[in-house]
């Protein structure tokens, strides 16, 4: 089976032929190789994320990125006397409000615009306005546009007025250096199909248990019940509590593996970085400016304006389809944009050759 193109998108992502191959066994989600594979990958999350086992722990959850978002929201905000506040730049921020619309959160959104950060400095003043803030919550790669917010920053502000700080750090994740230990964040969530660069199936969350065992019956929702889930895996090692996407925790076994023989987080973002900074330049000569500004850009997907009026996206995605390569369209609801993610099994020889097909289409198509 010949792989028809190439994603270039922010996960589902391209993955190694091995990290596929890793899905050919069946396994018994009961027996102890099984339960001692989970294990492994929660100890191995720990590390990736710099979070030591003393004081967190990883718990594994069934769905995709965002079960993990609410699972979190759903089970760290208590029932009542309780206030959310949710800092928002971009789709996936604002998802989280969202959320707590679904489950009666009183929440407080800071909205920024799409290609600004969200900036510590506004946060602080609305912290200041609303004492009433018990939880907050925000994104740390926000996917929508590809801006980094800084977590560092904001999760201080947190820590001093003794606010829970719940970080989506799905699209980041092994791919951007995390510090949890230093950071001091209560839960970091993330996915298999990021930047660890497993397929989709489930996402996982590390949580300070300090945190975590206080949410005993805060959950609204039993499947999406993050302590009880702890309670399960913790209580008998490595066994989820329903059905566990077997195949995929396999791949993510392997996609882990492979990470750790790269030489973990740092090589890993250095290669992103590598493509993104090449992408970046490469468009921009071919006439296509960029949404962020490069300060504040991530390595992990960036967006372009699109050329002129005239310029017709679904053309040009067809062009390149057609040429080995998928990309994605903008999210950005203001500027006309789309977006071309660089994680994944993809480095530099791919994004050159992407370069010289969008080169031949803007040839074709002044
Ligand atoms: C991918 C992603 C999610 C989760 O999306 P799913 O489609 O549920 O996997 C959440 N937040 C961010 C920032 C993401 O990039």
């Amino acid at each position: 089976m010949k792989q028809p193109y190439l994603l270039l998108t922010p996960g589902p992502l391209s993955t190694t032929p091995t990290v596929k191959a890793a899905m050919q066994i069946d396994y018994c989600t009961w027996d102890s190789d099984y339960r001692q594979v989970t294990e492994t990958i929660r100890q191995q999350i720990l590390d990736l994320a710099q979070a030591n086992a003393d004081d967190y722990t990883t718990v594994l959850l069934q769905g995709s990125g965002s079960y993990g978002v609410e699972a979190t929201i759903g089970t760290a905000v208590p029932r009542k006397n309780a206030v959310l506040m949710v800092a928002i730049n971009g789709a996936y921020g604002q998802r989280i409000s969202e959320i707590a619309d679904y489950y009666d959160i009183p929440h407080v959104d800071v909205v920024f615009a799409e290609d600004e950060i969200v900036d510590p400095e506004r946060i602080n003043e609305a912290l200041n306005a609303h004492p009433e803030v018990t939880h907050f919550a925000t994104i740390h790669s926000e996917t929508t546009t590809g801006i980094l917010n800084p977590i560092e920053q904001l999760v201080p502000l947190l820590k001093a007025r003794g606010i829970v700080s719940i970080i989506d750090a799905m699209s980041s994740l092994g791919g951007v250096p995390i510090n949890v230990d230093q950071l001091d964040c209560d839960y970091l969530v993330s996915s298999a199909n990021k930047c660890v660069q497993g397929v989709p199936g489930f996402a996982f969350i590390i949580a300070k248990k300090s945190e975590l065992a206080k949410t005993a019956g805060n959950a609204r929702s039993l499947s999406l019940d993050l302590y009880a889930q702890w309670q399960a895996m913790t209580k008998q090692p490595g066994k989820w509590r329903f059905t566990s996407p077997t195949h995929v925790v396999h791949a993510f076994a392997q996609a882990l593996n492979e990470l750790a023989l790269e030489g973990g987080v740092e090589p890993r973002y250095r290669r992103y970085a590598a493509s993104q900074s090449r992408l970046s330049s490469g468009m921009q000569a071919l006439g296509f400016d960029l949404v962020i500004d490069p300060a504040y850009q991530g390595p992990i997907i960036t967006s372009f304006k699109y050329p002129s009026e005239q310029f017709d996206f679904d053309d040009f995605y067809q062009f390149i389809k057609e040429r080995g390569f998928v990309i994605y369209p903008g999210k950005v609801s203001t500027i006309p944009s789309f977006r071309i993610g660089t994680i994944g099994d993809v480095d530099t020889t791919d994004i050159n050759r992407l370069l010289a097909i969008i080169s031949d289409y803007r040839q074709l198509n002044p």
